[in-house]
């Protein structure tokens, strides 16, 4: 009975261990089943049926051996002396059988595993080896379990049930298979040892029913597992090749999308380097190439000169026949200047009507003479649809490595260089040179200063007075201003350019309206004398001016009768239609215009009589070369004075024999220190005075204390 109790357990045993790994893969079969329901794709056929072969086969060897083992085991693992002509038999077959299945086995592990093999005929094998296998055993447990040992019924017993058990998973991948082997195993003898008069055989007998049924429930189980795994993972498979290909559909196109993104890339990077006009590199781009140009003249010792090209009369194309007109004189231009640049690198436009080039291996004279070229190609007539235009050019040098070693600086170097050539004549070439960055750095320090200038209080007023030749009397006199900067007077000659420039002059010199308009009121002479301001074209120019002059008057109280403004020659040069009208609401206000520094500008006899101006300054350079041709403008002016009814002031006399001479000549009144030096209005008194007794003495007015230089 203690036998009977150990083959028990040893069979409960094998069950147990067989149905909870049945539990695990129930569990996790109904997982993969859901995934595999959602699923709409099934795997082809042949692909499934290749699957569970390769199941079948992947664990056959370990089976097969077991079974030698246990065939071995049971054959000559007892010293029983019966049915042993039947049991060596047995076993001889079971060994050839076993042997076919394990060279079988073999075959499909070397030759077929890997390759795409028709299923059909491998499974038929393995079906046919396994199904033999399984009656092997069943015959021979029924034909020797009647005359065995308890123990060796037990090893038996347990070895049937150990192979049963086993299959339901090896044998999972064919269903069928698996149940039948499981039920030829144990069905006959469990049926023969129910039906045994021995009691105990009874027992076994049912219990082997009972299992030989739950194996082949837990056999259907794990074949459909097998089964359903078996399709998800064709179906992984699928997906995988799916992927594969969307993948590289996708990567496909980011290729193309990654080559679009690169012309567009490249597009925009020429479009940004490119000035839409002209196709000439813009500022950013050839400032980059001009790093790359610098770098191979310093490493080949090269000299480079930069040439900053202004155009001249361009603003007025623009203004007079319109933009469109403006853009194909610039592309004509940039055509020309093209034809001057060693490539594409050493041209560029700069901005506006402003073009840069380099060139390389060229001394300042050489620099020069090319500048003198460009101009003569630009100045050529443009032909744009039926007109022709003309426009010049200014051009500033600026000298690589003699100036300057970096782009930024030589741009503005040739830059400076070019304004300074702007100033003193148009349509030529300057070299830059370093007085010229000097007097930028002063114009830039006067700028600072002139913008506090008037908060500080540093401006203050001198007076000139302006003889009448016949009645030697004080006719007016000249407001002029002054500015101490810590302690250093600076001539207007310098800072009221740069006012003007800068816009400093609208409020400068509505101060020295007011100032003066409101000094005079009290001063030394009675209302005979009057006051001359100078004013800047710019102040003209503005809309707001003829009503800053009338609140002075009206502030300050002077008749407008009193007050003279002077402004320069230069007024011609520019818009005169706008400026004669700004003058003519002047003069009806009873304001006299003059025009100062007669004969340096550009006024023509036309313009002259269009502005009717009350008074006409002749330019003090005139005075001093009387003798040397000078004389000839004066009487000049003076006959057209005569037609046109303006009075004559003759600037800058000095010495008594100008006087007398310009006297002589009819002119009206003369200006000069030969009178007076410009004095603060406190010392008029004294100068006055002392005119006064000079006259009535006939003595030399130069040795009045007024005309010391004590005008600051
Ligand atoms: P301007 O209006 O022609 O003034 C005459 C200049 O000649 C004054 O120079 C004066 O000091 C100088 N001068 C007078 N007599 C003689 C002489 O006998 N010999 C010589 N060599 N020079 C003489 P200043 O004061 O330096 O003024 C220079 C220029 O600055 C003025 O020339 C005028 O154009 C401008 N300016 C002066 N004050 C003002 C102002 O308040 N507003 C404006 N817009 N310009 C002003
Ligand atoms: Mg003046
Ligand atoms: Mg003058």
């Amino acid at each position: 009975m203690p036998e009977l109790l150990f083959i028990l357990s040893k069979i409960s045993y094998a069950y147990s261990q067989f149905s909870s790994a049945e539990i695990r893969l129930t569990n996790t079969n109904s997982l993969y089943k859901g995934m595999f329901y959602s699923l709409k794709i099934m795997a082809p056929n042949s692909t499934r049926q290749r699957d569970s072969v390769n199941v079948l086969y992947d664990d056959s060897v370990g089976a097969i051996l077991l079974n030698i083992f246990c065939v071995t085991a049971v054959v000559f693992g007892f010293n029983a002396e019966t049915q042993l002509p039947f049991k060596y038999a047995w076993a001889g077959i079971f060994y050839v059988l076993l042997g076919a299945r394990l060279i079988d086995t073999f075959y499909w592990h070397s030759k077929l595993k890997s390759i795409l093999y028709a299923p059909a005929w491998p499974k038929l094998r393995f079906v046919f080896g396994a199904v033999a296998a399984a009656a092997m055993w069943s015959v021979y447990s029924v034909v020797v379990y009647p005359n065995i040992e308890l123990l060796e019924l037990a090893i038996l017993l347990v070895v049937l049930a150990g192979l049963s058990g086993g299959a339901a998973t090896v044998f999972s991948g064919s269903k069928k298979l698996s149940i039948f082997y499981s039920v030829i195993l144990l069905t006959p003898v469990s049926i023969m040892m129910t039906l045994s008069v021995e009691p105990s055989q009874n027992v076994i007998g049912v219990l082997g029913i009972f299992f030989t049924i739950l194996l082949v429930l837990a056999s259907i189980r794990a074949a459909n597992f097998t089964t359903s795994s078996i399709e998800l993972i064709n179906r992984n498979e699928l997906l995988v090749e799916e992927m594969a290909k969307k993948n590289d559909e996708i990567s496909n196109i980011n290729h193309l999308l990654e080559e679009k993104v690169e012309s567009r890339t490249q597009e925009i990077l020429s479009l940004s380097n490119v000035d839409p006009l002209t196709s000439l590199f813009n500022r950013k781009a050839f400032s980059k190439n001009l790093g790359e140009i610098l770098n191979n003249c310093k490493v080949e010792e090269l000299n480079l000169a930069l040439l900053f090209i202004d155009l001249e009369g361009f603003k007025s194309v623009n203004d007079t026949q319109g933009h469109s007109t403006g853009d194909k004189v610039l592309v004509a231009v940039a055509q020309r200047l093209m034809l001057f640049a060693k490539g594409p690198q050493h041209i560029c436009r700069w901005g506006g009507d402003e073009f840069i080039i380099v060139v390389e291996d060229v001394n300042a004279n050489e620099a020069i003479d090319f500048g003198r070229d460009i101009i003569k190609s630009v100045s050529q007539l443009i032909h744009v649809d039926l007109s022709r235009i003309s426009v010049g050019a200014t051009i500033g040098v600026s000298m690589f490595p003699e100036h300057g070693k970096e782009e930024a600086e030589l741009i503005s170097l040739a830059d400076t260089a070019m304004y300074k050539q702007k100033d003193a004549a148009t349509s030529d070439v300057c070299v830059f040179s370093h007085e010229m960055l000097e007097e930028q750095v002063r114009e830039r320090f006067i700028r600072d200063a002139l913008a506090r200038a008037l908060y500080n209080n540093e401006f203050h007023l001198v007076y000139q007075p302006v003889i009448n030749n016949e009645t030697n009397e004080v006719s007016f006199c000249e407001v002029l201003l002054r500015w101490n900067l810590n302690g250093q007077l600076v001539s207007p000659q310098e800072f009221i350019p740069i006012a003007e420039q800068y816009g400093f002059i609208h409020d400068i010199g509505e101060w020295v309206l007011m100032t003066s308009c409101s000094e005079v009121k009290n001063w030394i002479f009675d209302d005979s004398v009057d006051i001359s301001v100078n004013v800047s074209v710019a102040q003209i120019m503005r809309t707001d001016f003829l009503g800053i002059a009338q609140n002075v008057l009206a502030a300050s109280g002077l008749p407008s009768k009193k007050l003279h403004l002077e402004i320069t020659e230069s007024i011609f040069a520019g818009d005169t239609d706008t400026m004669l009208a700004n003058i003519k609401a002047i003069q009806k206000l009873g304001i006299k215009v003059s025009v100062d520094d007669f004969g340096t500008g550009f006024s023509s006899l036309c313009q002259l009589q269009k502005l009717s101006a009350d008074i006409v300054k002749i330019d003090q350079s005139f005075i001093a070369s009387m003798h040397d041709g000078g004389q000839a403008i004066i009487q000049a002016t003076q006959f057209m004075a005569g037609k046109f009814g303006y009075s004559v002031v003759a600037e800058g006399v000095e010495t008594k024999e100008q006087a007398d001479e310009l006297s002589n000549l009819g002119i009206t009144c003369s200006q000069g220190y030969y009178f007076s030096q410009p004095m603060i209005i406190n010392d008029l008194p004294v100068w006055y005075e002392k005119f006064k007794q000079n006259k009535e003495n006939a003595s030399n007015p130069a040795e009045l204390p007024g005309n010391k230089n004590d005008d600051g």
